[in-house]
């Protein structure tokens, strides 16, 4: 494909102006500021068009095609969601402008504080977090705010080996310190070992639930208990609410603190670094150590509230990502509770339903009902066909491939996430697909080892493409 330089020619443009489109008195600029050229593409519109189209179809996302990437739940984000974001008494608005001026806008942050309440059950929900690996580092700089004041030797946080490597690197980032925990043969925390590691320097344990086995720890009310009796906190990466949103609380089951991915569960486009949120609820012990400012109400005005006595500060720009706020305001709001909870329960059906057709055929190491997500291996792969030749495979068959090596204690793991939003046909043919390239694995492994080879870059060195990536057209 040629780049767009390399398209058009001289004085050729997508738009003409006429004589007194040209301002009359021009601004006069130093000759040093100017360029005496600048090579800039000169095309014409149907020029511009095609090169753009042309390029944006090398793209994948949920529009296109399904998207079983496990753990980061790419639903259909319904297009109401960008008609409300898109409300000019949204987009005309500054955050500077005064309070009297964005009641509308305070309002919706707000309800959605109030919402977040309901649905996790805390006593208090901030949404300023740009995202979910920000809102664990906003909760453990809670934590350990918390410990300073209440009990200054508490400086390590336990984390399951199952997960997300975020988990780890925001405790690093706070310097508390890490120490891990073993999963138990069923993929539940080991209460053992949880009971051992746990004492009187621990400030807490940090758990996602359901885990990224997209299984539901069978213990979880048993885990709470032990790490409150010892003086710690439980921490709750949410990542994973779409199993049982509108289900469960939560914080029913003991925990204290908990982020929640507003881009994974309430649908609003995410992936390749895009903006998200990642709001973080508190039980009322912790809720004086949130990031400044809360919205508050009072006697019918919305506010910005600053008085936050133990806040650790503001952690993003103004009030967070407002428009991916209007976006999940808006995906509860059409739901509501009824659903949201059809949102979690076809989630998880989903899940089930895609698990029990392929564990015919590849190996499961949990077997166990699943939540929205399930982690299979590569142990049943023959002729040295590896899970990322599996996953380079389907592209080929137009589809996105799997979380794969991930989590790191499933050998070879390929990780698979549905969704709600996903047709049972769509689905059959994901699954059919999966099996023809075992077939092919047994019959022409070169085939599959070879993928992909219908896009328009062949395989490449995953970690020099993401280390020393090429930018620029040669
Ligand atoms: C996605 C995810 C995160 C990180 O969230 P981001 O919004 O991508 O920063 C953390 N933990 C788990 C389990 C996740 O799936």
């Amino acid at each position: 494909m040629k780049t767009i330089f390399e398209n058009g020619g001289e004085g050729r443009a997508a738009v003409q102006f006429s004589d007194d489109q040209y301002p009359t008195e021009a601004p006069k600029i130093e000759d040093r500021f100017r360029r005496k050229n600048l090579k800039i593409p000169e095309v014409s519109e149907i020029e511009v068009v095609r090169h753009y189209t042309t390029l944006s179809k090398r793209n994948y996302g949920v529009d296109l095609g399904f998207y079983p990437l496990g753990s980061c739940t790419m639903k259909y984000n319904p297009k109401v969601n960008e008609d409300m974001a898109k409300l000019e008494g949204f987009t005309n608005i500054h955050p500077m402008q005064p309070e009297e001026l964005s009641q509308g806008a305070l309002q919706m942050l707000f309800e959605l504080q109030e919402m977040m309440k309901e649905i996790t059950g805390f006593d208090a929900f901030s949404l300023q977090p740009a995202a979910g690996a920000h809102g664990e580092l906003v909760g453990v700089m809670m934590i350990k705010a918390y410990f300073q004041k209440h009990d200054k030797k508490r400086k390590k946080i336990l984390i399951p080996d199952s997960a997300h490597g975020t988990n780890p690197a925001s405790v690093t980032l706070c310097g508390l310190e890490t120490q891990e925990v073993k999963s138990d043969g069923n993929g539940n925390v080991d209460l053992n070992d949880l009971r051992q590691k746990m004492n009187d320097e621990t400030a807490g344990l940090m758990l996602t639930n359901p885990n990224t086995l997209g299984l539901f720890d069978q213990n979880i009310i048993e885990i709470c208990k032990i790490v409150h009796e010892k003086g710690g906190l439980v921490y709750c990466d949410g990542a994973n609410l779409n199993a049982m949103v509108g289900v469960t609380k939560p914080r029913d089951a003991g925990f204290d603190i908990m982020h929640v991915n507003f881009h994974k569960t309430f649908s609003t486009p995410h992936g390749c670094g895009g903006p998200g949120a990642g709001g973080v609820g508190v039980v009322g012990k912790l809720a004086s150590f949130l990031p400044k400012p809360m919205v508050n109400q009072t006697n019918g005005m919305y506010h910005l509230d600053y008085n936050i006595p133990d806040s650790i500060g503001k952690v993003k720009s103004y009030y967070g990502n407002f428009g991916v706020l209007v976006k999940a305001y808006t995906y509860i709001r059409a739901l509501g509770p009824d659903g949201l909870k059809r949102v979690g329960q076809n989630a998880v059906l989903n899940a089930n339903y895609m698990r029990v057709k392929l564990m015919k055929h590849f190996d499961l190491p949990y077997k166990r009902i699943c939540q929205h997500e399930f982690v299979i291996s590569d142990r049943n792969m023959p002729n040295g066909v590896t899970t990322m030749d599996l996953a380079k495979r389907l592209l080929d068959y137009g589809y996105h491939s799997p979380t794969i090596y991930f989590p790191l204690i499933v050998h070879g793991a390929i990780m698979i996430e549905p969704t709600e939003t996903e047709t049972r046909e769509t689905m059959d043919s994901f699954i059919e697909t999966m099996l023809k390239i075992l077939q092919e694995a047994q019959t022409t492994p070169e085939l599959v080892k070879g993928a992909p080879h219908t896009l328009p870059v062949k395989r490449l060195d995953g970690v020099k493409a993401a280390r020393e990536p090429v930018l620029t057209a040669r």
